[in-house]
């Protein structure tokens, strides 16, 4: 949680009588459990209490009066609430993300894997399509998932970067690539990639956390305009450039975090 939002949360909660206040500050706002289910509207139909119901019937328990856990812990075992508990904020950085601030790390692995299916169990390669990444700066062809029509707005932000200037362009070509059935390093679980709902751009001109870890703190580095960035989170994607354990070249398709 930001401090910005740790602030907002706590004046909302003054109000309230101290018993309630415990089970509140746990879990997500009415208000984004609802942009959540507005944000896959192919899959999700409702939330009724603690449950988050599935248009095919499936329900799945949202976690939401479990306490905040350490980042490290929530990163293996996020619940539905973990998912939404850090803010995503749109627009140009306002400097390096505060410790353990990485809005779209936390992610549940059976809410997705149930979106887009299983990698592992090799029943996502079949709603794939190939998409052509830079067809103006280049020749490259991409595997991106259809579901929640992820390959269309793929299509359409590429329409809007190729009228990007050169200089611009220059970061996104070659894409490091989209589909990639691995697990995350730090977390043994898998990205958005395995969805193929991600896409990295040039690594050349890229910074990775684990390249600048040291002594146990990261010290943050962005190369990456936000001209570009500002093009995904309009479609919405969002960017790895501002997680504490930062991707600059990293964006995936999560629309429940930009609200
Ligand atoms: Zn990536």
């Amino acid at each position: 949680m930001t401090g910005l939002s740790r602030r907002g949360a706590l004046a909302g909660l003054a109000a309230l009588p101290f018993g309630r206040r415990a089970a509140l500050a746990a879990g997500p706002s009415r208000q984004r459990l609802d942009h959540l289910v507005a944000s896959y509207p192919d899959h999700l139909k409702a939330v009724a209490d603690d449950t988050l119901l599935w248009r095919d019937g499936a329900r799945m328990a949202i976690g939401a009066g479990q306490p905040e856990r350490p980042f490290e812990v929530m990163l293996r075992s996020a619940t539905i609430a973990d998912q939404l508990r850090q803010t995503y904020e749109r627009g140009p950085p306002q400097g390096p993300p505060p410790r353990d601030h990485s809005p779209g790390r936390l992610r549940n692995t059976a809410f997705f894997a149930k979106m887009y299916g299983d990698c592992a169990r090799g029943d996502v390669t079949g709603r794939m399509r190939p998409v052509a990444w830079m067809p103006a700066s280049g020749r490259q062809t991409l595997q991106v998932t259809d579901i929640n029509d992820v390959a269309t707005r793929l299509e359409r932000i590429i329409a809007e970067l190729e009228q990007l200037p050169d200089r611009l362009k220059a970061f996104l070509v070659p894409s490091a690539g989209t589909y990639n059935c691995r697990a995350v390093a730090d977390s043994g679980l898998p990205s958005m990639h395995g969805s193929g709902a991600a896409i990295d751009i040039n690594v050349a001109k890229s910074d990775y956390w684990a390249w600048a870890r040291r002594r146990g703190e990261i010290a943050y580095r962005n190369r990456i305009p936000f001209e570009i960035v500002g093009i995904f989170e309009a479609a919405g994607f969002i960017w790895g450039g501002k997680w504490y354990h930062f991707d600059t070249m990293h964006f995936e398709y999560r629309p429940e975090l930009l609200v």
